[in-house]
């Protein structure tokens, strides 16, 4: 039986959890430090307590940065099957979180069948589930229609939810003084918005956060605080809807902490490079240090069939200035949902992104792989190199399609006989060098 509610509530009171205690273990860290971050809000780990088979990570900028991979069936690629089979590759391939963005049909079975046998953490975004859930036109649903699929989601197991909790009737009318170039892009900020302009009513998030937290805190599910004014383009990054936004986002976490629920916020959105440090230090500063979750940034606007780089170089610089928290960005982005290899190709891009920001702050280990591979490489050790790659399968397949003439096989067909690695190892061991 358990005598705490929340991860947050059991390291306030000094409980050492399976899931503290396990976490600990993978970020090389002792139960007592990582127990301190976890009851200050610094460290989220979410863990619904339905989740019986979840592989609890911690989320946190003093932690290895994780990322999440949005899937989730559409109106037009309803396959279940299909989604199922990207989510196991996706946690093969190393994501931390999946959320499930479904927006077609029945989408209960598959979150479930999600919580019973993905390890990873999985997140939703309530909002887009109610429209579906009920089958009726938003504009006919109710507050409380939106709270009892929140409670709906938690009992089916998901460890985190988003909640478009920042804006307000007040953003109704800064997005018309402020005449952003895109408006929100944020899909689940867009029906809010929506709702509220068609009923006149506030915000049901906002209006009625405390009962949501009750849901929150008695199945412990972290809330990711949504940014629905997140800048859907350059022009429009770092204005006074985004900031505003953050401020209210910063009071409810201090309000959601109150009630031991754990929180994440999410950030921007397409930001320029130059921007995205002050943008981490803003956040950090006005969200009392809750750990970032953020969605991109992507650094330019022109580049749709690329946004999976776009997307890293951003997501680089944020996770070294202090994001916790990448969400995948795919080739698909802009264009279309994203199939197996878009799939792939987006995760590829963000465990780089990731990885490269552990290294740069330090993060205990993290270095030491590539440590390993440039001593596989010293060596002409191909199998120690495709072993520490990111993605093994793409780098032995490259090079078994364009190898070297037999006698030069240990090198590779970049430079062949000229290889620099082979005459150094030749040269140094004072072998003779035949280059002709
Ligand atoms: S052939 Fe050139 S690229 Fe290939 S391993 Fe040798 S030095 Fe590196």
């Amino acid at each position: 039986m358990r005598n705490y509610t929340t991860q947050m509530d059991a390291a306030r009171k000094g409980i050492v959890t399976p899931e503290i205690e396990k976490v600990a273990e993978k970020e090389h860290m002792s139960t007592e430090a990582l127990m301190k971050l976890v009851g200050e809000g610094k460290v989220a780990i979410p863990a619904n307590k339905k989740h019986t088979c979840l592989n609890p990570e911690g989320v946190g900028s003093m932690l290895r940065t994780k990322i999440n991979v949005n899937l989730g069936v559409s109106r037009d690629c309803k396959d279940y099957g299909i989604e199922m089979q990207k989510v196991m590759s996706a946690v093969e391939m190393g994501a931390e979180a999946i959320m499930d963005l479904s927006s077609h049909g029945n989408t209960q079975p598959f979150r479930q069948k999600l919580t019973s046998e993905c390890p990873a953490m999985i997140g939703t975004v309530p909002v887009y589930d109610s429209v579906i859930h009920y089958q009726r036109d938003l504009a006919t649903l109710t507050a409380q229609d939106f709270i009892d699929v929140v409670r709906l989601h938690a009992e089916d197991g998901v460890d985190f939810v988003t909640l478009h909790c920042g804006i307000t009737r007040k953003t109704i009318e800064q997005i018309k003084k402020n005449k952003r170039k895109m408006n929100i892009v944020s899909r689940g900020g867009s029906l809010v918005f929506a709702w509220m302009t068609m009923t006149g009513n506030e915000n049901p998030f906002y209006e009625y956060f405390d009962q949501i937290l009750d849901i929150c805190e008695e199945y412990d599910v972290t809330v990711s605080l949504g940014d629905a004014c997140r800048p859907g383009c350059l022009a429009d990054a770092t204005d006074v809807c985004q900031i505003e936004e953050l401020v209210r986002l910063g009071e409810l976490t201090k309000r959601a902490w109150d009630h031991n629920v754990q929180v994440m916020v999410e950030g921007p959105g397409h930001v320029p490079l130059n921007q995205i440090a002050a943008n981490m230090e803003v956040q950090k500063t006005l969200c009392m240090g809750a750990p970032f979750y953020v969605l991109g940034p992507l650094v330019t606007d022109i580049a749709p069939g690329y946004d999976h780089i776009t997307s890293a170089i951003g997501g680089a610089v944020a996770a070294m200035n202090g994001a916790a928290f990448l969400c995948y960005v795919t080739p698909a982005e802009h264009l279309a949902l994203p199939n197996v290899d878009d799939v792939k190709q987006g995760i590829v891009a963000s465990k780089i992104a990731a990885h490269a920001a552990d290294i740069a702050k330090g993060i205990p280990g993290a270095r030491d792989i590539d440590d390993k591979m440039a001593d596989a490489r010293r060596v002409l050790d191909w199998d120690t190199q495709f072993a520490c790659a990111i993605d093994p399968e793409t780098a032995k397949e490259i090079r078994d399609s364009r190898k070297p003439d037999d006698e030069y096989s240990d090198t590779c067909s970049m430079c062949g006989k000229f290889c620099a690695v082979r005459s150094m190892n030749k040269a140094l061991s004072g072998e003779y060098i035949d280059i002709l």
